[in-house]
This record gives C-alpha cells, structure tokens and sequence, in this order.
C-alpha cells in the first residue's frame, strides 16, 4: 500500500484522490491538472497559475535548467520554487524527451535525480527512454529494459523527500505496456506517467491510447497514482479518467495559443473561424472572437493561453463532479459525440469492461441510457454476473409489462433493457432504476436478451416465459431456445426489424 496516495470517490475506473507530496508540504487532489512551465518562455506566470487558475501544482523540465548557464546557477542558488515563484508542489521532467527527439543527452539517471533534488524539486523523473508508437517490436523491448535500468538505477539514488517518476512505456504493444507496468510498480518509485502516447493524440488515435492506458493499468496496481503524460486536451480529460489516469500535464494551452488556436471540450478550433465564444471564462465574457483578434499578438497569445487553461481547469473539475455524482461515464458518453476518433476511445474502453467493472462502485446516482454504447456499461455486465448467480423458481414469468392477475407462475420477474430480468424486489436498487429512452435501441434489448440467457443457463430446471414488447429480431435470436416468447403486442420504435418481431417470436417458439 501506498502511504502518499490515498484513494477516495471512484466511477468506472476514475477516481478522485490525495496525493501527498511531502516535499511540497501539499496535497494534491487528483484528477490534477499541472500546467508546463518552460523555464524560458512564460506566457503565464506560475504566480498567477496558482492565485488565478488554482494551480496545486505544476511542471517544468530539470534537464532545460541544468544545460542553461544562467538558469542553473539561479535554480542552485535560490531553488526552484523561488526561481518559478511558485509554492505549490513542481514535477520536473528529466530530458528524456529531449534524448527522444534529439537520441542523445548530457545527463544520466543519477546526476539528473540527483540535480532535481539539489534544486528542489518535489517530484524527479529519471532518463527513461520515451518509445514512440509504431516502433518494431525489438526497438520496443529493447528501450524498455533501457527503462528498466533507468528505474533500477533510480532506486539507488539518495531522493530524500523528492518523490520520484517511474515510468511506463512498451509503444503500442499492450502486454509490454502491462509487463512495464507491473515492473514500474515492483520498484519503490512513486508516481507512475504513462509516457510516448503524445503521438496518439495528436493523430486522434484514441482507441490506441485507450489500449495503452489499459494494459499499463493492468500491470499496475490499483493504488498507483498514474499521470497521462502529455495528455492536454480537455476534450479527452474525461475518457482519460475514466480509464483510470489521474495526473495530465498541458503544454497545449500555450502551444495552441501561439497559433491562434482555441481549446473547447469538444475539440480544437482556429481563432479565425469563430464568430462567437461558447465559452463564459473572463477572456472569452470581455470580448468577442473578432476583438481577441484585433489584439496585437502577444496580448493575443496571453489571452488565448488564458482561455485555453480556464477551459481545461473547468473540464477537470466537471469530471471530478461527475465521479462525485457517480455520472463519469455520462460525461464521457457526451465527450465522445463530439469526434469519431473519441467515440472510437469510448467503445475502445468499454473493450476493457471487466477491468472497468472490477473498480466501479456498486451503486451510484442513476444510470442514464444514453447510446448503444450504455448497454455495454460495467453496471450491465455486472447485473449479467448476477442473474447468473440468482436462483429463479420453477414456472417463471419475464415480463416488461405489469404483474399479471392469474397465479400462474412462481416468479414474475421484471425486464429493463439493457439489464433484463430481475426479482422485483430489486426493482428500487441501482442500477435498477436506470433512466431508459421510451424508444430503446436494439443494443440495449439484445444486453437484455443476454441477461435472460445468463439466467436461464444458471436455472437448467426452471421453465421460463418472456413476454416482450416488439423486440427485435437481433435480440430474440439471443433468448434460448428453452425460454417460451410471447409478444405482448404493440411496437417500440426500436430499430429497422421491430416490424419483424412476430416471425423471429414464431420461430423461436
Ligand atoms: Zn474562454
């Protein structure tokens, strides 16, 4: 167990949680946003991230300090918190991007660590090798066990109160993700970045980046805190925590503001194309896109950066809200209309639901049916693995409809797509009382008919009845052959075959 991380609130895997930073003398509570700071360039300054933006906490790289005459004298002389002017907790990264982009760097593990603690720092981070995706399966393995010997060499280092990064990498290939992680996690390192996925992002491949965070997470345990590293854009903070990362960084709100682009939660716009801010935060109250153009570039770039951190900041506290709420994976749902490539992230994660499943609460607020991405939620299959545990009666009666008068069954049983069959007993239980449209998709009767089949396969003696209001022909092929179907008459606008539901019921009979 880990005595700096404690966890708290959680939803799908997302979790709200206190990182104690001990050198900082803070507490941090994540889902944390950390600002990149560049030592040279500060379009805003950590003094009015922390008072204006409520910044806790932020990050800078060691490795621009320590080749900069100046910057390193001034870091050695004053410490890094004086030298930002900043009193929050700073992460400071150790050159491993730049060896990443440039294949060689003047430091190793021992004197970058051992530098970042000499100035200050509250969380290091030792050389480890940043593989980018798409890389051939020896270069992987290779520069991961150059990792591994980063995160070796790191253990030996004398951090004092410094937390240290242990980070995990492996490309796009799932198990070395999993094996990194397990690794990272075997050490007695602290923070745990999931590192090279920036090349993910910025080509929209989400579905990828959600198969890296899974089989990191896998590797690692559940009392890991995990940052995203590189991971700034507030479109995909939600799909992010939902997956189970705790800590972004965003260099992006400055990057995009020098080219006149606006960060929204549904993507990236260009300053040009906007006749109006959808947008409240004091830039975007003051003036309209037309006056933030007028403004002479740096002002320009000040006030964008501005925007784009005020949106940012607002997106985390809108996610931590919802796993407070227990409506994470509502948020996400909505955040993944917004592009393909994240609707492509959302069903990726809904892939990994038995992970998601094995972290998610048991009860929450309400369930809300939103897609044919919700009948794939944990809570469904978590009812499913029940149904499989329940034992039935004798002569039971499924029934979407009310209790019928005659006493012809043991049970009379009631079905809620996309969970299908329960005692009504359980009726008032979450996820039970699930918010569900009167026009249900057919993704959710055909969850529905999985439940009846889980049920029926853990009751081989009982005899069943489902009677159904125009189910779909997809969804009644998935009911047992066992299980009598009647329709109850009247269709749902349920999808293309409804109309074909009284052929698939007499053939299923
Ligand atoms: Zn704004």
């Amino acid at each position: 167990m880990r005595d700096h991380f404690e966890l708290r609130d959680g939803d799908a895997a997302g979790r709200i949680g206190e990182l104690s930073i001990p050198r900082a003398g803070v507490t941090v509570e994540t889902p944390a946003l950390m600002p990149v700071i560049n030592p040279n360039i500060r379009t805003i300054t950590p003094a009015r991230l922390e008072s204006e933006f409520g910044a806790e906490i932020l990050i800078t790289n060691a490795y621009i300090i320590h080749r900069n005459e100046e910057l390193h004298a001034a870091a050695r002389d004053v410490g890094l918190h004086d030298l930002l002017e900043f009193d929050g907790a700073i992460v400071t990264d150790s050159g491993s991007f730049q060896l990443s982009e440039y294949g060689d760097i003047e430091v190793t593990t021992e004197e970058i660590l051992e530098f970042q603690r000499e100035i200050g720092s509250d969380v290091g981070t030792p050389v480890d090798i940043p593989t980018p995706p798409d890389v051939s399966r020896e270069q992987a393995e290779r520069e991961l066990a150059q990792t591994a010997t980063a995160l070796a060499d790191a253990e030996t280092v004398d951090t004092g109160e410094m937390l240290v990064n242990a980070p995990v990498q492996g490309s796009t290939y799932p198990d070395l993700r999993e094996a990194a992680g397990h690794q990272a996690d075997e050490t007695d390192l602290d923070v745990f970045p999931i590192g090279a996925v920036v090349p993910l992002m910025n080509s929209y491949r989400y579905a990828e980046m959600i198969d890296v965070v899974a089989a990191a997470k896998r590797g690692l345990g559940r009392d890991a805190p995990v940052h995203l590293f590189g991971a700034g854009h507030p479109m995909m903070f939600a799909l992010a925590v939902a997956a189970g990362c705790d800590l972004f960084d965003s260099a992006a709100y400055a990057i995009y503001a020098r080219d006149d682009r606006y960060l929204t939660v549904r993507g990236t716009e260009h300053l040009e194309d906007l006749d109006y801010f959808p947008c409240s935060c004091p830039v975007c109250s003051a003036r309209d896109p037309a006056g933030l153009r007028d403004c002479d570039g740096e002002k320009r770039e000040r006030l964008l950066a501005a925007h784009n951190l005020h949106v940012s900041f607002a997106e985390i506290r809108r996610v931590k809200q919802a796993i407070r709420s227990g409506n994470l994976l509502e948020l996400v749902e909505s955040r993944a209309r917004a592009h393909p490539a994240m609707l492509d992230g959302y069903r990726t994660l809904l892939d990994h639901v038995e992970q998601l499943e094995r972290e998610d609460p048991v009860s929450k607020g309400s369930f809300f049916h939103l897609s044919t991405e919700s009948a794939r939620r944990p809570e469904v299959r978590r009812h499913h693995e029940r149904l499989a545990r329940l034992d039935a009666g004798d002569r039971v009666l499924l029934t979407e409809g009310s209790k019928p008068s005659v006493d012809a069954y043991d049970a009379v049983w009631r079905i809620v797509p996309p969970f299908g069959p329960f005692p009504r007993a359980l009726s008032g239980t979450y996820p039970l009382t699930a918010e569900t449209p009167e026009r249900t998709d057919r993704a959710a009767y055909e969850a529905a008919a999985e439940g009846i089949a889980a049920l029926a396969a853990a009751n081989p003696d009982s005899s069943f009845v489902l009677t159904h209001d125009g189910w779909s022909k997809s969804a009644l092929a998935r009911v047992p052959d066992g299980v009598a179907v009647e329709a109850r008459g009247g269709c749902r606008g349920n999808g293309d075959d409804s109309a074909d539901a009284d052929d698939a019921h007499e053939s299923a009979e």
